[in-house]
């Protein structure tokens, strides 16, 4: 066999292959299983674009290969959503890029900022991608732990100096997968503060910046006076319009990052499908704000019968104010044990250990599935011999 690259040891398998596979041999056993493991939205995409995908389908200008930087159609949709929702005013033209999918474009960016001896600070637990590309790129990842005495922020006055002196990427996600943690627009300042003073260019991972359950929407990072001119933020169309599997979503904000990402990309792949664009931009014309509510009315009325039922059997954790995760510790602290557990139960949880050290003695429930069968999950909690929890 021909050997493999070096920087291939440096990558893990993904998270959600490994688990996908457990599942099978537990299916295979004759269980059935209910999972609350990857985040992907079990109910169907906002209509206007599925109507908008079947429309633009039919037409052949839209069967050529896309504009390399994306169709303005869509990016002038992001642009005005941007400035509706957030009060904040961008250049379509220059400060966006359609991507394929946010996870594509974080992916990338690395490699346009990355070689060996640069530092990227990312947060740990997180969403596995900075990590990978980091590693596949040569970079030194700095991890800043989450931890829930912090409410689940990072602390950056903790970050060394010279560790700081040599970082050219900080990665935050809020709200925060896997936490479900918020923050408000001062520690984004906070940031943004801090990426100025470092000279470090700071990645907004906003996936979930729609996705709020309680309280006040949760903000951009561009709102930050004069974030533009160290931010670069992904928006998403998966998790918020229900389009996972049809990778949609856009890099925002400072021009010089932006096309650096545009580079990239465009001597990777060729764009994402116009007739996609063009459904993008039909669902974020089409009142959004609409369907979100309604979209994390659903979760929230999910998320309060798990933690009902949770509450009875003696499960002790925090609701999440955000996203559709809810971040559990584990009774007894063991996750992966736990999640082993569960799986022969028939439900599928992610070991928090699988998002990095401080993951460890957690998982993450999703909410992507019916009342229904969040009943028949507490069900089989409750059935676990020897139960897990003290009532
Ligand atoms: C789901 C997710 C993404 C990827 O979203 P796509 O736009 O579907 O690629 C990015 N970041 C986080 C934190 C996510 O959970």
């Amino acid at each position: 066999m021909v050997k493999l690259a070096r920087r291939m040891d440096t990558l893990p398998p993904y998270l959600f292959a490994a688990l996908d596979e457990r599942r099978r041999a537990v299916e295979a056993r004759g269980i059935e299983v209910i999972s609350l493991g990857i985040g992907d939205p079990d109910l169907p995409s906002i209509p206007a674009a599925v109507e908008a995908v079947q429309r633009e389908a039919a037409r052949a200008a839209n069967h050529r290969y896309p504009r390399y930087d994306g169709l303005p159609r869509f990016r002038e949709a992001l642009a005005r959503h941007y400035q509706r929702r957030f009060g904040v005013t961008i250049d379509a033209e220059r400060e966006t890029l359609t991507v394929i999918g946010s996870k594509e474009g974080l992916a990338h960016l690395i490699w346009a900022y990355i070689e060996p001896g640069d530092v990227v600070l990312a947060p740990d637990p997180a969403y596995p991608v900075y990590a990978a590309h980091t590693g596949l790129a040569g970079g030194e990842l700095h991890l800043l732990p989450l931890r829930a005495e912090r409410g689940f922020l990072p602390d950056l006055a903790a970050i060394p100096e010279d560790v700081a002196r040599r970082a050219k990427l900080l990665f935050l996600n809020y709200p925060n997968n896997p936490t479900g943690a918020t923050c408000d627009l001062a520690f984004l300042a906070e940031a943004v503060e801090y990426c100025r003073r470092h000279d470090i260019l700071l990645v907004h991972d906003a996936a979930y910046v729609e996705m709020t359950l309680e309280g006040e929407p949760a903000h951009s990072a561009l709102e930050v006076e004069g974030a533009k001119d160290v931010t670069i933020e992904f928006y998403s169309l998966s998790k918020p319009f229900n389009m996972t599997g049809w990778r949609l979503g856009a890099a925002v904000g400072n021009k010089e990052a932006v096309a650096a990402l545009g580079r990239v990309k465009n001597n990777t792949d060729s764009g994402q499908w116009n007739a996609i664009q063009y459904a993008g931009a039909a669902a974020l014309d089409n009142n959004p704000e609409v369907f979100f509510a309604q979209m994390n009315a659903t979760y929230r009325l999910r998320r309060d019968r798990l933690f009902q039922g949770l509450d009875r059997l003696g499960w002790k954790a925090t609701p999440p104010k955000a996203t559709f995760y809810v971040w559990a510790p584990v009774p007894g602290g063991d996750d992966q044990a736990f999640a082993a557990q569960l799986l022969d139960a028939g439900v599928v949880v992610v070991p928090g250990s699988g998002y990095g050290a401080n993951g460890t003695g957690y998982v993450r429930l999703c909410l992507t599935v019916s009342e229904y069968d969040i009943d028949r999950v507490l069900e089989r909690l409750d059935g676990l011999r020897p139960s897990p929890f003290s009532r």
